[in-house]
């Protein structure tokens, strides 16, 4: 099987998956085109996937292809984009007929789901490495930045958090109990929330997507909007899983990365406005306030030491 044999099987096919009318032309030819509308502003992003370091090493191909499609869709949601499409850029260490067909397929499952259609890419051979590159719309300058959060503005998060970071030690295990497996999943298959994303675009004053754990994202937000915040750890949305395995579920939901939920800010008013089926999807956790830097309150103990630890290192008083 050549290279081009190899795209044509495995990649091409997924220009049908999740199809975007601005698409006019895919993968085949030297671009691809997209086209752009009046009153719409391109938003994109670029995220690479390296073996053994953003995924383990012989991981599930299916569940690359997921996992890599949601952490690259995951930027999108956290700007409110309507997502368009991506370019993928994959490095194989071999033209395995049986790795690429699973990949393939798992790819075109995000795809549809995320509704990205794949639009052109780059297949090399080396150490295996993804680079994913996703394109979305806004009505012109409707996208949520880090930098807009106010004082007084709720600090809320969608989902729970530190689930997919208690699964890491785990991920190799053969036969996992049932509460391990439903940690898991949120390690294989984050859902990143774009249509949670697109339904705050005009409410929200700022949006990060948590990939590095609670306090690194939402310490970017409070910097880049340069205001501080105080969340109250009793208020973190954890799962009752997550509580029954792990003592220190409180500091996974704090600094555990791989969760992709949202951590948004906005004025109290546009919180209570928002739709019913919009607002269940947050959990408020804090306030932003004026000065720099998170403050993390609330009577949930285990882990303080670390917690403190993570308070400084992130900058606050
Ligand atoms: P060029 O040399 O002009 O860059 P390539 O030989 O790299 O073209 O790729 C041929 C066509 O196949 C291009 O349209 C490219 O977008 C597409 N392609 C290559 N690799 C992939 C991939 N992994 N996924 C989707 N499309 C791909
Ligand atoms: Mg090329």
């Amino acid at each position: 099987m050549g290279e081009f044999e190899l795209i044509r099987r495995y990649f091409f096919p997924l220009a049908d998956a999740g199809r975007h009318p601005d698409i006019v032309l895919g993968p085949g030819d030297d671009c691809a085109v997209q086209r752009l509308r009046e009153g719409v502003d391109l938003v994109f992003s670029v995220d690479t996937l390296v073996e053994g370091v953003h995924f383990p090493q012989h991981y599930a191909p299916e569940k690359l292809a997921w996992r890599g499609l949601a952490v690259a869709a995951s930027d999108l949601a956290a700007m409110g984009a309507d997502p368009v499409c991506f370019t993928l850029a994959i490095t194989l260490p071999e033209a395995s007929p049986v790795w690429l067909q699973d990949f393939s397929t798992g790819l075109a499952a995000a795809s549809r789901q995320f509704g990205l259609s794949l639009a052109g890419g780059d297949t090399t051979r080396g150490p295996l490495t993804l680079t994913l590159q996703v394109h979305g719309t806004v009505p012109r300058g409707g996208e949520i930045r880090r930098s807009g959060a106010k004082p007084g503005d709720l600090i809320c998060v969608s989902g729970t958090l530190g689930n997919a970071g208690a699964a890491l030690e785990f991920l190799d295990e053969g036969s996992p109990t049932p509460a391990q497996a439903e940690l898991l999943s949120h390690y294989h298959a984050p859902q990143p929330g774009i249509a949670l994303g697109q339904a705050l675009r005009g409410s929200a004053s700022a949006a990060v997507d948590i990939s590095d754990g609670l306090a690194a994202d939402l310490g970017h937000l409070l910097e880049e909007s340069g205001v501080g915040g105080t969340i109250n750890v009793d208020c973190l949305p954890i799962s009752d899983t997550l509580i029954a395995l792990r003592p220190d579920a409180i500091d996974l939901a704090l600094y555990a990365g791989d969760d992709y939920q949202l951590c948004v800010t906005l004025p109290e008013s546009s919180y209570e406005k928002l739709e019913g089926t919009v607002r269940d999807q947050l959990t408020a956790i804090g306030r932003i306030t004026a000065g720099s830097g998170l403050s993390v309150e609330g009577a949930g103990q285990p882990g303080s030491e670390r917690r403190r630890q993570g308070y400084d290192h992130f900058g606050s008083q």
